[in-house]
C-alpha cells in the first residue's frame, strides 16, 4: 500500500537547509496498523505529509497503492487523496459552524454525492463511531473525544484505503485516548490500513507495529504482541 525507499526531505532555512528525513525505507502492507514513534521535531509529520500527498520528498521513491509519486500536481494529488486517503489530526480540524453530520458529509460533497445520499452515509458513519444522537450538534458542544470520533467518521466516509492520523490523541486525556485507539483498532480489524503518528509510548503500543524515527532515520521497526488482559 505504502512503499518508501531512500526517502529524503529538507526544508530551506535561510541560506542553508534543514535535513529532516535522511533516507527512510518503509513498507506498509494493506491491512496493517502501524505507528511512527519519535520525539517532537523528529520528522514524523513531515513523513506523514509526504505519505498523505500534502508535501513532496526531495529524493528517493514513494509508491502509493502501486503508483509512483514523483511530483505534486495539486489536482492529481487531490484526486489520489480523495480516492485513497483519510486524514485525522490532533486538532480535529472540524468546521466550527457545521454540525457533526455536516462535517462528516463534507468529503462526499466534494466527491459529487447528492445531498440525500451524503446525509444518509454520514449518519451511518456517525452511528459507527457511536455518535448518532449527536448528529445535529456543533463541534463546540462535543467533548474532545467526541470531536475526534466525528473526525474519524469524516476520514472514513469516502471509504479510503488508508487512514493517516497525526497525533490523533495528542489533545485527549488518557481514558479518551484509549477509546479513540480502540476505535482505530476496530476499523483496522475490519481491514482498513491505519497509520498513526505519536510521541506517546502508550499510544504506539496499542498498534500492531511500531516504527521508531530518530535523527531522520528509522532506528527500529517491531511487531507488537498484543497484551492479553484476563
Ligand atoms: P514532528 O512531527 O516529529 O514533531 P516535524 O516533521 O513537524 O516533526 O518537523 C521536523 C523538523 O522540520 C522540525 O525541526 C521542524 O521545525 C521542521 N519543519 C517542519 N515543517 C517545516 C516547514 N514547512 N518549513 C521549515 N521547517 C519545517
Ligand atoms: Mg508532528
Amino acid at each position: 500500500m505504502i512503499k518508501i525507499k531512500g526517502l529524503h526531505k529538507s526544508y530551506p532555512m535561510g541560506k542553508d537547509s534543514l535535513h529532516v528525513l535522511k533516507g527512510l525505507d518503509l513498507h506498509i502492507k494493506e491491512g496493517e496498523f502501524v505507528s511512527i514513534m519519535g520525539s517532537s521535531g523528529s520528522g514524523k509529520s513531515t513523513l506523514l505529509n509526504i505519505v498523505g500527498l500534502l508535501d513532496i520528498h526531495d529524493e528517493g521513491e514513494y509508491h502509493l497503492n502501486g503508483q509512483l509519486i514523483e511530483k505534486l500536481d495539486e489536482k492529481k494529488a487531490a484526486i489520489l487523496r480523495n480516492k485513497f486517503l483519510g486524514f485525522v489530526f490532533q486538532s480535529f480540524n472540524l468546521i466550527s459552524y457545521k454540525s457533526a453530520i455536516e462535517n462528516v458529509a463534507l468529503p462526499l460533497y466534494y466527491a459529487g454525492v447528492s445531498r440525500k445520499e451524503r446525509l444518509k452515509t454520514a449518519m451511518d458513519y456517525l452511528d459507527k463511531v457511536g455518535l448518532k444522537e449527536w448528529a445535529n450538534h456543533l463541534p463546540n458542544e462535543l467533548s474532545g473525544g467526541q470531536k475526534q470520533r466525528v473526525a474519524i467518521a469524516r476520514a472514513l466516509v469516502t471509504k479510503p484505503k488508508v487512514v493517516l492520523a497525526d497525533e490523533p490523541t495528542g489533545a485527549l486525556d488518557s481514558t479518551t485516548t484509549d477509546s479513540v485507539m480502540d476505535l482505530l483498532k476496530e476499523i483496522n480489524d475490519e481491514g482498513m490500513t491505519v497509520f498513526v503518528i505519536t510521541h506517546e509510548e502508550e499510544v504506539a503500543e496499542q498498534t500492531k507495529r511500531v516504527v521508531r524515527l530518530k535523527d531522520g532515520v528509522i532506528i527500529s521497526d517491531e511487531v507488537i504482541t498484543p497484551k492479553v488482559t484476563v
